[in-house]
């Protein structure tokens, strides 16, 4: 699997998927959850309500990750996962790590080979950049049992691209 990284709007990507730094509830919020749903369109709000009436009644727990068509954007799908809130006092990075996994596994699931990621919980959620980049590559690199062929890291921002370069590169 090729793992890229790019500076941009995770919107506007051409890939079979884009991944979702969703809220339990998802039923829409800000940061790439907002931008997703207002480029998207209602039809992704509606597969998200139908998802929390039958599977997700108590809200997608964190770490977890569904698939949703995905509207009016150029990706066929979005796979909407739910980061941890970062916290100084507990580690709380394995939960990241699966969301990166399980966003992988759906994306099997549904056939995608090309998927692009935010840097899940690293706006909201409080993960220091350095880290949440640290945690996606961590699972990235070693996917191994994947049909994804691409991996796409969209950084959002050109501060945010530079550390993840940084971490990337493994420069101090
Ligand atoms: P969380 O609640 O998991 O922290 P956020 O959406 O607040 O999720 O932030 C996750 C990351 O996504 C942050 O680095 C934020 O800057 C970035 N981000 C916000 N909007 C977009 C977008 N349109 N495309 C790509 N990344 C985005």
């Amino acid at each position: 699997m090729e793992i890229a990284l790019v500076e941009g709007d995770i919107t506007t990507q051409r890939v079979d998927a884009i991944v979702n730094a969703a809220n339990s509830s998802l039923l829409g919020g800000g940061g790439v959850d907002g931008a997703i749903h207002r480029r998207g369109g209602p039809a992704i709000l509606a597969e998200c309500r139908a998802l929390r009436a039958s599977r997700y009644g108590r809200g997608l727990p964190t770490g977890q990750a569904v698939a949703t068509t995905a509207g009016e954007l150029p990706a066929r799908w979005v796979i909407h996962t739910v980061g941890p809130v970062w916290s100084a006092s507990e580690d709380r990075s394995a939960l990241l790590r699966d969301c990166y996994a399980n966003s992988l596994r759906v994306a099997d699931e549904v056939g995608a080979s090309t998927v692009a990621f935010p840097l899940v919980s690293a706006g909201i959620y409080g993960w220091p950049v350095d880290d949440a980049v640290g945690q996606a590559l961590a699972v990235l690199r070693s996917a191994t049992s994947t049909t994804v062929t691409e991996a796409r890291l969209v950084l959002f921002g050109s501060d945010t691209h530079a550390i993840a370069r940084e971490v990337f590169e493994g420069r101090p």
